[in-house]
């Protein structure tokens, strides 16, 4: 395949282009500053497969029309590119404008430049899933039917929320993307493929030379379970427990490129829960040092309601043919790798 890969600096995509890489793909990885296509040039020196470009705004119309043009032409388009690090906003615009006109000039980016396209895959979220407590969720099971509820208003009454805003984000880029299929009709030479990720663990496939550059989701591992820790105190909440490795959501991107019957779906792509608890279980039993510092809790026990609402991956097996990796696999490579960075500050 000849692929456009956008974020591809990012947590997940950085295991995306690895992956497409070492499958012999043709990637194009967009990111959006030199500094940035320095990083990902650096991590693949010579990969005669990779070429870099940059699109400094992606809410600017005709964002991706340079990009999207190639000799051989592309095939696939995978949109990750998503403003996600909490600590990088100042208000709630920070996320719904770029991921809503990211998304859409993705796609009409496509239909007016890129002829050679039959499949976009985009990376949503379960955040355009869940109702994180908008709605009853007790004994809840989740699957690609549901919809987050959240709304624009609720956006604009809780303008300090920037999870509610990260949310909104997703859910209103994601509705954006099936709206610009639906209007698009039979006349679409392409389809869409949607993963629907919760929490994203795992290791790092980008180089973080500061702890305090790491992405959204592995800072919350590193904050809660490592930084400034100690044996006595309270673990973190858990917080949202479905949860994915990197990689697995990384091999879903490159399966969705061929399974056949993946044409208009979106996927909830999750191997299961995992708890506080759990995570501190695994970090203290395989990372070195760990025992020491990672909150201890009550080794062993479920922390998790009976009634917590869980998620059905059923479509992702069967349709992508996906096959998940253990939580020890997921946090024992991260945890050593964080201790890693630290030591090397
Ligand atoms: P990262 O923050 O590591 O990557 C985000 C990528 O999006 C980076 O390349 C970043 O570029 C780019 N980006 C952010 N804001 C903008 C913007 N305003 N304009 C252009 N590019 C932008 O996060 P992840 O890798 O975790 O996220 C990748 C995707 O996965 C996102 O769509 C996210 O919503 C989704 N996701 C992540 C989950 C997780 O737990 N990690 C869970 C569910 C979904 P730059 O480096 O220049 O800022």
């Amino acid at each position: 395949h000849r692929i456009l890969l956008t974020g591809a600096n990012g947590f997940v995509a950085s295991h995306i282009l690895a992956q497409l890489l070492s499958a012999s793909h043709s990637v194009r990885a967009v990111v959006r500053s030199a500094s940035k296509a320095s990083a990902v040039r650096a991590l693949h020196p010579s990969s005669p497969n990779l070429d870099v470009a940059i699109v400094p705004d992606m809410t600017a119309p005709g964002a991706f029309d340079t990009a999207l043009q190639s000799d051989p032409p592309f095939d696939i388009v995978m949109h990750t590119a998503s403003p996600f690090l909490m600590k990088a906003a100042d208000s709630t615009s920070h996320f719904l404008e770029p991921a809503i006109k990211g998304t859409t000039e993705v796609l009409e980016g496509v239909k007016r430049v890129a002829g050679g396209v039959r499949r976009i895959v985009l990376t949503s979220s379960f955040a355009a899933v869940g109702s994180f407590g908008l709605k009853d969720e007790r004994g809840k099971v989740y699957d690609e039917s549901d919809w987050d509820p959240v709304t624009l208003e609720m956006v604009e009454e809780n303008t300090a929320d920037k999870r509610l805003a990260y949310r909104a984000s997703k859910t209103f880029a994601e509705r954006a993307a099936w709206d610009v299929v639906e209007k698009g009709g039979q006349g679409l030479v392409w389809d869409l493929v949607v993963l629907n990720p919760p929490m994203i663990y795992g290791p790092l496939a980008h180089k973080v030379a500061k702890t305090e550059e790491l992405n959204e989701s592995t800072a919350r591992i590193y904050d809660g379970f490592l930084k400034d820790q100690s044996p006595e105190k309270e673990l973190p909440p858990n917080g949202l427990h479905l949860y994915v490795d990197v990689r697995d959501i990384a091999q879903a991107h490159v399966l969705a490129m061929d399974a056949p019957h993946a044409r208009n779906k979106r996927f909830f792509v999750s191997s299961g829960s995992v708890t506080s608890q759990q995570i501190a279980d695994i970090l203290r039993e395989k990372v070195p040092g760990a025992v020491e510092r990672v909150p201890k809790g009550t080794p062993g026990a479920n922390t998790l309601a009976a009634d917590a609402f869980k998620g059905n991956n059923t479509r992702v097996k069967e349709v992508l043919g996906l096959q998940f990796r253990s939580m020890e696999e997921t946090f024992s490579d991260l945890g050593r790798q964080l201790v890693e960075i630290e030591a090397s500050e």
